[in-house]
């Protein structure tokens, strides 16, 4: 086995960021399992491309306010870079080139003719009017023009973006290049050469993985209980695919708080309830209690599922949590401490690479339409969907077993043994 302790450590820029070290604690993990070649590892750690603006808009008031943008391309070695956009006050370069590196492995376990990128914008869109949201998204779409295009770098919507900033970004884009270019972005609008099912299919896939594990562990939707963190696009339609397959979601938190019933939340009531809101919350739903945020993660469950933030299951409350598959929505949620105390509680972890990759799946798909234009209908959509998510979950388990790993591992070394063969096979340019 090669030493790793030759390794030099990233950039500084990056390798402050808690996110960042933990993906790259992965990757090494994972090198030293596959024996990777050390000068392919150095290669894998540092992105390939990060890009770093200033996106000043006038704000409503008149005022001029200048945000940070970042895209970080982890590789171009499998074909264009995809990844999400993500709007949130976190947001910096460690937590986007993690993320980065995140998708990368996941087009690699799916077998997606993609590599990984991400981006954001540090801003808290909830404080945002609709007029600022969208000049926000036309200057950074101007800013970071240079290092993308449908074969380049195609961006898709991620925590705090939405169809409607997809949207905004192909209009930039298509006015720049002087052309109608839907393919520059996936999630957005079906009307512009959206992909029917797109906005669902992250938490669709979430569910698909959720049944593999349930047939595993012998258990029936009707005896089993969920808890979700995280009620956006992942969070509710998960929750909406749980309660129709008769599963009772029993807690839910979102940024604003947390509620809980144990006969289980009416799902499709409170997706009404939360379109009455002005903060799209959960929070005040008459058919269920509040409850104090930090218990939603320890609520005594079957299937956990954090669907919002990164780092969340830590080391602190990793050993009263209680239940007996983690289903991992997020990117990240679980720290590498909090991973290795609920694997050794013989918690069945799905982890994120594997278990949120149905929205690239479908973003893949939307692209291949926009490339083509040539559209599919939803059922051959979310059948395709279905057969590529069961495929990969399968792959993974099978690794996971043969060779005695975690779930995680299992994933993680199956995206990078893929990356690390192509990087291999290409060679070093010049
Ligand atoms: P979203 O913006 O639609 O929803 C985020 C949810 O998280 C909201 O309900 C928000 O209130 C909640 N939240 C924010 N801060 C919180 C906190 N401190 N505590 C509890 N809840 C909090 O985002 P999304 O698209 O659903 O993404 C959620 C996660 O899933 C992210 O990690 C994202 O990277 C990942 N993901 C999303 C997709 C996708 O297709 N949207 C695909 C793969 C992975």
């Amino acid at each position: 086995m090669s030493s790793l302790k030759s390794q030099p450590s990233p950039s500084d820029s990056y390798s402050t960021s808690p996110v960042y070290q933990m993906a790259c604690e992965q990757l090494r993990s994972v090198a030293s399992l596959l024996d990777t070649d050390p000068g392919i590892v150095e290669r894998l750690i540092i992105p390939k491309r990060s890009l770093m603006v200033s996106v000043p808009i006038r704000m409503d008031t008149g005022e001029v306010h200048s945000f940070v943008g970042y895209r970080v391309q982890h590789s171009l070695t499998s074909g264009p870079s995809k990844g999400g956009l993500r709007y949130a006050p976190s947001v910096d370069l460690g937590e986007v080139a993690a993320l980065s590196m995140w998708m990368s492995w996941k087009v690699g376990i799916m077998n997606l003719p993609f590599s990984g990128a991400k981006g954001g914008i540090a801003c808290d869109p909830a404080k945002l009017s609709r007029g600022e949201l969208e000049r926000l998204t036309r200057r950074y779409t101007e800013e970071v023009l240079a290092i993308i295009g449908p074969r380049v770098d195609v961006m898709a919507p991620d925590m705090g973006t939405d169809e409607q900033t997809m949207a905004w970004i192909m209009d930039t884009y298509s006015m720049k290049v002087g052309y109608a270019c839907p393919e520059i972005v996936t999630g957005k609008p079906v009307e512009l050469g959206g992909c029917i099912g797109r906005r669902e299919a992250t938490g669709r896939g979430v569910v698909y993985c959720i049944e593999q594990a349930m047939e595993e562990l012998e258990l029936k939707p009707a005896e089993v209980t969920a808890v979700i963190q995280g009620y956006g696009n992942v969070g509710s339609v998960t929750a909406s695919e749980l309660s129709s397959r008769g599963i009772r979601v029993i807690a839910i938190g979102d940024r604003y708080g947390a509620i809980h019933n144990k006969a289980g939340i009416d799902i499709p009531a409170l997706n009404r309830y939360v379109l009455t809101t002005d903060r799209k919350t959960i929070v005040g739903f008459p058919l269920a209690d509040a409850m104090p945020v930090e218990q939603l993660l320890i609520t005594p469950c079957d299937i956990l599922i954090p669907a919002a933030l990164e780092r969340v299951l830590t080391a602190e409350n990793a050993p009263k949590v209680q239940c007996k598959i983690l289903a991992e929505g997020a990117n990240g949620p679980t720290t590498p401490e909090a991973d290795r105390i609920l694997h050794d509680k013989g918690v069945f972890i799905i982890p994120d690479i594997l278990c949120n990759a149905g929205g690239v799946t479908v973003s893949y798909f939307e692209w291949v339409q926009d490339l083509q234009q040539y559209f599919w209908d939803e059922a051959q959509v979310n059948d395709k969907l279905r057969g590529l998510m069961l495929k990969s979950f399968r792959a993974v388990r099978q690794r996971a077993i043969s060779r005695k790993l975690p779930m995680r591992l299992a994933a993680l070394s199956l995206g990078v043994e893929k990356v690390a063969n192509e990087k291999q096979k290409r060679g070093l340019f010049p």
